[in-house]
């Protein structure tokens, strides 16, 4: 085991090989020293867990002045409206803790969008709790619903943070592979077979990073059966449900009222409004699951920023930023992808998320880690190894590309890209 993470694995390896995202970094982060205090603490909670794959890209893609395509962030402004309207939140006196589960009125916001795009009605009263970020919603899901003991399905390539999630509440990770050679397609035969008598929670994030792959109603067919047949939960990262492309509709777990009884729907607002740094998203669930979310909640937090949910209750009443975020970021990534066609990179679809996949084995047969090093060192463009989102090492030579940045930025990142 690596320090003290057991993971009951579907994929025949080794499991004692270093749990999650750091598997890439480790190479890219061992020159960090081990300071006289970490080295005291003795046994960690979360020992082989460095520092996220994201960081670790852009310190490097700033220390050598690269165009940093690693770390998923808009290198754009949010509108200057919704910073107005947080102006405002701050000058009319709304800088005091806001109540536990989230300002009233952005929580009817909330339930009112979600109602509007997936007809699902939750109640803004017992079933929707503002978080700081997606990032908190998550942990707090996993920590309140997962026993020591538990079992927890995720798909690889996974978010990073879903892992160190599982492992503090004591649960036993259990990664089942996306069909990397099916357009990374859910192979719901292998979900099925993961599923024991432990299996408490299943983890699923689409629009998917790093892929992009988007869920089939056939996915949620099948993912209908799967809950109905073992009773299982889940948890639905959704936080690029508005970044999704070529008219195809983002299909929310929140969208099939069998699912929606069964799951805690997660989302966030630094995706949809180009706010990642306000750190403001949700959890929507039936109110039994959203009261025990809510105890784990008020103590790692209690509450989230008041101005900001102030101004984003304000923003909601307009839909149109985020129905028009499909065809903004469509633009982004076409023309991004139209300028990688003529390098030798070979692109993979992107049905959603502000991210693109590239095989490089036509540049180069470095491991994923050393050809992003080499990327960032000698062409001046940052990307993200995919090997960071495995459990176990898994390389594919691949790397994800960050579209989520101005045209000239893109333009910029792409005049190097073609020379390499
Ligand atoms: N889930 C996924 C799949 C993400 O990509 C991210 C961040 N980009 C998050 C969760 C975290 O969202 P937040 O920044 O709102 O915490
Ligand atoms: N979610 C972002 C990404 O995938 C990064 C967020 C973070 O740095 N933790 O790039």
């Amino acid at each position: 085991m690596a320090g003290d993470v057991c993971v009951r694995s579907n994929l025949e390896s080794d499991p004692s090989a270093p749990p999650g995202a750091t598997a890439a970094l480790t190479r890219m982060d061992r020159e960090q020293p081990l300071t006289a205090s970490a080295a005291r603490m003795g046994n960690s909670k979360l020992p082989s867990v460095g520092t996220t794959i994201f960081t670790v890209i852009s310190a490097l893609a700033q220390e050598h002045g690269a165009v940093n395509l690693g770390q998923g962030f808009p290198d754009f402004d949010c509108d200057p409206r919704l910073q107005q309207q947080l102006a405002q939140a701050v000058a009319a006196g709304h800088n005091q803790y806001a109540p536990m589960a989230g300002v009233a009125a952005l929580r009817a916001a909330i339930a009112a969008k979600v109602a509007a795009a997936y007809g699902h009605h939750y109640s803004a009263e017992a079933e929707i709790t503002v978080t700081a970020g997606a990032t908190q919603a998550i942990m707090a899901t996993i920590l309140a619903l997962v026993s020591p003991g538990d079992e927890v399905i995720f798909l690889e390539p996974v978010y990073d943070s879903y892992m160190p999630s599982i492992v503090l509440a004591g649960g036993t990770p259990v990664p089942v592979p996306l069909d990397h050679t099916h357009g990374y397609a859910p192979d719901w035969e292998r979900i099925r077979s993961a599923v024991t008598p432990r299996t408490r929670l299943l983890l699923l994030n689409f629009p998917h990073n790093p892929t992009g792959r988007t869920l089939r109603a056939e996915d949620i067919r099948a993912l209908e059966e799967l809950v109905a047949a073992t009773g299982i939960l889940v948890l639905s990262d959704e936080v690029y449900e508005h970044i999704v492309f070529d008219g195809v509709p983002h299909r929310s777990i929140a969208a099939s009222p069998a699912l929606a009884a069964n799951a805690v729907v997660i989302s966030s607002f630094g995706k949809t409004f180009h706010t990642t740094g306000w750190k403001i998203g949700y959890a929507c669930a039936p109110a039994h699951l959203t009261a025990e979310i809510r105890k784990v909640h008020q103590f790692m937090v209690f509450a989230v920023n008041t101005p900001a949910q102030h101004a984003l209750a304000a923003y909601l009443q307009d839909p149109a930023p985020y129905l028009g975020l499909p065809a903004f970021y469509q633009a982004k990534r076409d023309l991004f992808c139209a300028g990688l066609r003529s390098s030798r990179f070979e692109l993979l679809p992107c049905e959603g998320t502000y991210f693109v996949l590239a095989r490089y084995g036509a540049i180069s047969n470095e491991s994923e880690a050393d050809f992003v090093r080499t990327l960032v060192t000698r062409h001046g463009v940052a990307a993200i190894p995919i090997a960071g989102f495995y459990l176990q090492p898994f390389e594919a030579q691949v790397v994800r590309f960050c579209f989520a940045k101005k045209e000239e930025t893109l333009r910029a990142a792409l005049e190097r890209l073609v020379r390499v």
